[in-house]
């Protein structure tokens, strides 16, 4: 095993047009254990297609409403071990508190992760952390819900000051408030600052559950290894169209091989741009693009309330006078940022112009 900074995640080390390269690490398998038959049915057909090198599988599933489907709980242990015995991989499962943590250990799970929800809580963190002490197990750190750095560093420490070396991390995206093509949408310039702050770190990207459809996981994962990612988690079910959970985003076995052979895994950190300065405002402008987007429908979709409120279109809106007034509050707050007066009027008489279309 290679040593990584504090860091013992296995890496593999192959050769690649003559140079050393790091395969990246992938864990792939269902987002949910539903029986011991679809288990080893995921299993068996990740064994040996798409580099597999931990087999996942959610038993407590953190979910939005009480009324879903929760997970089988510990029973599922049984089924990971099963696997494990059956097919020779190593496995891999969510823990969202210090009994799930200590139960996973007695069935000698190979890798844990701890969840976006669990890692907003810090007294929670700080439990699973102390039940793991001394344990030589890897232990992979979701981000957080919200895109707040900080608390994702924050989380990881409690594992390292704990002892335990090896500690990764997990992009998931965030839970961003407006419509977006994603579940939950990315952050690039927060994965690449967790790795400057902690560098070396090993960093799986979760394209699943940031795009939330299948026909989403090519690009985000592609883009993820540009990123600097150093490996990918991918839900991958026998039948994904009838899983239990998470149903849209999950990959059949087939569409996940494909993926993984299509990935150039060997051109990461490939950067389009002769200047990585410029590679990196440029992705940070895609993203700004895309929030302008999301923000302008949202804003539209608020006028079209309104007007539908007051049972009238919303033209009187666009007269100059009308217009003048509402923008007075923007125009100050615009020569602030250098933005002209009449740019931000023309913008915003589009926008509004648009919305009366609506
Ligand atoms: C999962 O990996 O199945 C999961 C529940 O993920 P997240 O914590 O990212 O929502
Ligand atoms: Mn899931």
């Amino acid at each position: 095993m290679e040593k990584i900074n504090g860091s013992y995640l296995e890496k593999k080390v192959e050769k690649h047009n003559g140079e050393n390269s790091i395969k990246p690490l992938i864990i792939a398998g269902p987002c949910s254990a539903e029986s011991p038959e679809q288990l080893l049915e995921a299993a068996n057909s990740l064994k040996s297609g798409g580099n597999v090198d931990y087999f996942r599988a959610g038993l407590w599933k953190p979910r939005t409403s009480p009324d879903s489907f929760q997970g089988v709980g510990a029973v599922g242990l049984n089924w990971l071990r099963e696997v494990k015995q059956e097919t020779g991989m190593m496995v891999a499962t969510e823990v969202g508190c210090e009994k799930h943590a200590l139960e996973a250990l007695k069935f000698d799970v190979d890798l844990l992760w701890i969840g976006a929800r669990t890692v907003s809580n810090p007294f929670i963190v700080q439990e699973i952390a102390e039940a793991l002490r001394g344990v030589d197990i890897p232990v992979l750190v979701k981000n957080p819900l919200n895109p707040d750095l900080e608390l994702w560093l924050g989380a990881i420490a409690r594992f390292m000051k704990q002892g335990i070396s090896q500690v990764g991390a997990i992009h998931r995206g965030f839970s961003l408030w407006g419509r977006s093509v994603y579940r939950n949408p990315p952050i690039w310039k927060i994965q690449r600052s967790l790795q400057e702050r902690l560098p070396g770190i090993t960093m799986v990207c979760d394209p699943s559950h940031i795009a939330g459809k299948r026909s989403l996981l090519p690009l985000v994962s592609r883009k993820a290894m540009q990123e600097g990612a150093n490996g990918l988690m991918i839900e991958v079910h026998p039948d994904p169209v009838n899983a239990m959970s998470d149903a849209p985003q999950q990959l059949n076995p087939k569409s996940f091989y494909n993926l993984i052979r299509d990935l150039d895994l060997h051109s990461r950190h490939a950067s389009s741009a002769a200047d990585p300065l410029i590679d990196e405002l440029t992705s940070e402008i895609d993203q700004v693009d895309e929030l302008l987007v999301h923000t302008i429908a949202s804003r539209m979709e608020l006028s079209r309330q309104i007007a539908m409120m007051k049972n009238s279109d919303c033209s009187g809106d666009l007269q100059p006078a009308n217009l003048e007034k509402a923008l007075e509050r923007l125009h100050l707050l615009a020569s602030d940022d250098g933005l002209r007066p009449d740019f931000v009027h023309r913008l915003f008489y589009e926008i509004q112009r648009e919305s009366c279309n609506m």
